[in-house]
């Protein structure tokens, strides 16, 4: 016999001959049932430590941890960020739920979220903190680009393509993730009146939605759209999927205003004690001002956590500047660093972006662009020049934020 025939499998101790592939390491051989049986084993290990990640995920953060994790990233929205905890966590606990104790009738509904709050206030950063901590899938997707399945636009379903592609096309891991869906006040009905002002493409969308928010298997084409009919068509349940909404709702104060001047006439003496905050009447807000808004009353009972964020003042913009832990200050420190200079600004600097922010009404978004408008020529120059500190004082700031910057900056906001 050849010395060649005599090689067997070092773990099932088939000779070569027995087997359809043996394939040599340093000192042993492996045969093709064994790396089969292997390659089973090892994963069937993995999807085990899967599931008890999530639940190791759900003992390790309770509520109050949750929103500690928030707030590293995210300056002020206590409110937002004390319901968001709350549904998260029972969002997870939901998904115990259905893992551990299916002979149980009672079943936990889902806590998909909307929030209410203008532009630039934080909504997105909330949702996508959320994924990032939580280490799950997130895709942002924008409602005003959707339609009902047939029109010119992206079908509702084009929702999941998004999410299973920050998946990687893991399907399991899609299931678990958290989508944002932008923009939820454009597919509002026009007027609270149905008969008369009907809106039926913002209608018919919700409609189209309603199933999605709700828990409900959906054949999704990986790569979304129609431009790919070849592709084929991969199953997503979307029953533990995690919904956030959010919109500003421009001019839904005047609904709350409405409600809040009926209920004070007919409890004058209740709504004495507690003075009404006419600056900030978003903080009032109830799932009937949303149907009074113009979404269907369907959409509304599936989306049960409620909340609000509040406008960004002077002082939270300071803060958003250098708090957060990837606050935009630290990010420029960061980038003067890795060409080893020593970056410093000073607090009358800084003051003077929120002056500007505030002034020409640029939101937490402006500040990075004051901020690119200040640093852009020291991150030109100062990467081959001997200089290596960079102080930035109050009037360097102006110097480099002319007039024309800033009506630029305005008119791109
Ligand atoms: P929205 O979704 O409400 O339009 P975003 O979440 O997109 O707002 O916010 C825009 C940017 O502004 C964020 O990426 C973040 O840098 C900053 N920002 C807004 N609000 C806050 C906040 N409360 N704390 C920290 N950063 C914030």
């Amino acid at each position: 016999m050849s010395k060649e025939e005599n090689l067997e499998c070092s773990f099932c101790g088939r000779k070569k001959a027995e087997t359809d592939l043996l394939i040599a390491g340093m000192d042993a051989h492996i045969c093709d049932k064994c790396i089969e049986q292997a390659h089973g084993i090892v994963e069937e290990e993995v999807s085990e430590t899967k599931t008890n990640g999530l639940s190791k995920d759900l003992t390790l953060r309770k509520p109050i941890q949750i929103k500690e994790f928030l707030d590293q990233y995210i300056i002020g929205q206590d409110e937002t960020k004390r319901s968001m905890s709350v549904a998260v966590y029972n969002h997870y606990k939901r998904l115990l739920q259905t893992k551990d104790s299916e002979d149980d009738d009672v079943e936990i509904e889902k806590s998909n979220i909307v929030l209410v709050g203008e532009t630039g206030t934080g909504k997105t950063l909330v949702a996508k903190t959320i994924a990032r901590m939580l280490n799950v899938p997130f895709a942002i997707v924008d409602a005003t680009v959707l339609t009902q399945a047939g029109y010119v636009g992206e079908d509702v379903e084009s929702i999941l393509s998004k999410l299973l592609q920050a998946a990687d096309y893991d399907v399991e891991k899609a299931q678990r993730g958290i989508i944002f869906i932008d923009e939820i006040d454009k597919i509002a009905r026009k007027g609270d009146n149905p008969s008369i002002t009907r809106d039926v493409s913002g209608e018919g969308v919700q409609q189209a939605l309603l199933k999605l928010l709700e828990g409900t298997v959906v054949n999704v084409a990986p790569k979304g759209g129609r431009k790919h009919p070849e592709q084929k068509f991969i199953e997503v349940d979307t029953k533990e999927i995690l919904f956030i909404a959010g919109g500003a709702f421009s001019g839904i104060e005047r609904f709350i205003s409405k409600r809040l001047n009926m209920q004070a006439v007919g409890f004058t003496a209740s709504l004495d004690d507690d003075k009404v905050d006419e600056e900030n009447l978003l903080k009032y807000i109830i799932p009937s001002d949303l149907k009074a808004f113009g979404l269907i009353p369907e959409i509304i009972g599936r989306l049960p956590v409620l909340s609000y964020m509040n406008p960004l003042d002077a002082t939270t913009l300071r803060a958003i500047l250098t708090e957060p832990k990837n606050a935009i200050i630290k990010q420029y420190s960061k980038l003067f660093t890795m060409d080893e200079v020593d970056f410093t600004i000073e607090e009358g600097a800084l003051n003077y972006i929120v002056e500007k922010a505030v002034a020409y009404k640029l939101g937490a978004r402006g500040l990075r662009s004051l901020c690119e408008a200040i640093f852009t020529d020291a991150m030109f120059e100062l990467p081959s020049s001997e200089e290596k500190t960079f102080n930035v004082t109050k009037e360097y700031a102006e110097a480099k934020l002319t007039n024309t910057t800033l009506k630029k900056l305005k008119a791109a906001s």
